[in-house]
């Protein structure tokens, strides 16, 4: 087995159709066809590439040949973002009546899906502590047929179980997604642990430099090929430069992920100390309550972690004022760093009062890009201390 880089350089290389040594764009809406024979066989072609690009294009086949090497899959897809993996997943595998099974903490969306969207479809959700292995058997029902979890959480930084969670739903045959975005596949591999599908938002670290976006899906072809015919109705269709831009931008992940880590632990390590910070989630820190299952199911913990201020709503924002280096955003995940506060930015997706059930009001999500570990420290060290000195003043 090759190693992670030689892998994201070289897993594409069996779908180029030619020698070029960067693959073309394939900018066309439609492929077509020598004979009625080849055009019919192309209509009913899962994960084909040359038909109708709703239905596949090369550059989707390279980039999801890259995402399926990485997470040790039989195969994967690429989607237009991370929501249409979510929602073209979720449709394709439950019907009204059924049951999902979602984490209390996750991505906002995840959370407007499982709490807005499904219960509108007729099927109904629990959210659980995904803290707590027992709350998923606790609340697995007889028409429970997927469980969606996320870990490391948006922006808490909670674990999930994934073996315990994927043990339990294989004995009662409910099928597992876990969105892998925070980790990646550098620092964790969902598929090891028994979960049936990995998904991500492409947007973040696997493209890595926020000019894309982008989802995908990774899984057992079986599953992948149920995904892939909703996504034929989803219309969730990856452009083709996009597609490109994405594979492009996985190449250099696995020089990217190294670096991340190692700028999330600092800032972490650094931050947890300041005065004017009540809390520190970062799963990489000793302090964090599940650090040692972190440590079991990942092998680095990635650049996103979540600070508290003592001084709440006011501080926080104020801390996001004097940071030269992370601006202000509601991304993540690429070389430049961003920073933003959780609560104000799902007000599109969530109401008010699943906001509070979700994010402390005072929690600022701080995602590390790939800049000098010491330039970021310092930024943020110095941003602490102003607005603990503002607030001494007030
Ligand atoms: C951003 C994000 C998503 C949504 O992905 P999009 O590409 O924005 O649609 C899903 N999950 C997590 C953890 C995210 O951070």
């Amino acid at each position: 087995m090759p190693g992670k880089t030689t892998v994201t350089v070289h897993a594409d290389r069996e779908v180029h159709p030619d020698r070029a040594v960067a693959p073309p764009i394939y900018q066309t809406a439609a492929f077509s066809a020598e004979d009625a024979e080849t055009f019919a066989q192309g209509a009913v072609e899962a994960r084909g590439k040359d038909f109708y690009t709703r239905f596949g294009n090369p550059n989707h086949a390279q980039a999801a040949a890259v995402v399926a090497e990485l997470e040790g899959t039989e195969a994967a897809m690429v989607t237009a973002s991370g929501m249409a993996a979510l929602t073209t997943a979720v449709l394709a595998l439950v019907s009204a009546g059924d049951h999902v099974i979602g984490q209390k903490s996750a991505y906002g969306g995840t959370t407007s899906v499982l709490l807005n969207l499904l219960p509108r479809l007729g099927v109904s959700t629990t959210l659980v502590d995904q803290t707590d292995p027992e709350a998923f058997a606790g609340a697995l029902g007889p028409r429970t047929r997927l469980i969606l979890v996320e870990t490391p959480s948006n922006p808490l930084l909670q674990i999930t179980d994934l073996r315990a969670v994927a043990d339990l739903a294989r004995a009662h045959d409910v099928i597992t997604m876990a969105d892998n975005t925070f980790a990646t596949p550098l620092n964790q591999r969902p598929a090891e642990f028994g979960i049936d599908v990995t998904w991500h938002s492409a947007t973040k670290y696997l493209n890595g430099h926020s000019d894309v976006s982008a989802g995908a899906l990774a899984g057992p072809a079986d599953l992948l090929d149920r995904i892939w015919d909703t996504g034929l109705l989803t219309g969730a269709t990856l452009g083709p430069i996009d597609a490109w831009l994405l594979l492009r931008g996985m190449r250099t992940l696995p020089l990217r992920v190294p670096r991340h880590n190692a700028n999330g632990q600092a800032l972490a390590e650094a931050l947890q100390d300041h005065p004017a910070v009540s809390r520190v989630y970062y799963p990489g820190l000793e302090s964090h309550p599940q650090h040692r299952l972190a440590t079991d199911q990942m092998s680095g913990f990635g650049g996103v972690l979540g600070i508290e201020f003592t001084g709440g709503f006011d501080m926080a924002d104020a801390f996001l004022g004097h940071l030269n280096y992370s601006r202000r955003s509601a991304s993540l995940g690429g070389v430049e760093s961003l920073a933003v506060h959780p609560a104000s930015m799902w007000r599109g997706m969530l109401s008010d009062e699943q906001i509070t059930d979700a994010v402390p009001p005072g929690l600022v999500r701080l995602a590390a890009g790939t800049e000098d570990t010491a330039d970021l420290v310092a930024d943020a060290l110095a941003a602490a201390t102003a607005v603990l000195t503002e607030a001494a003043i007030a």
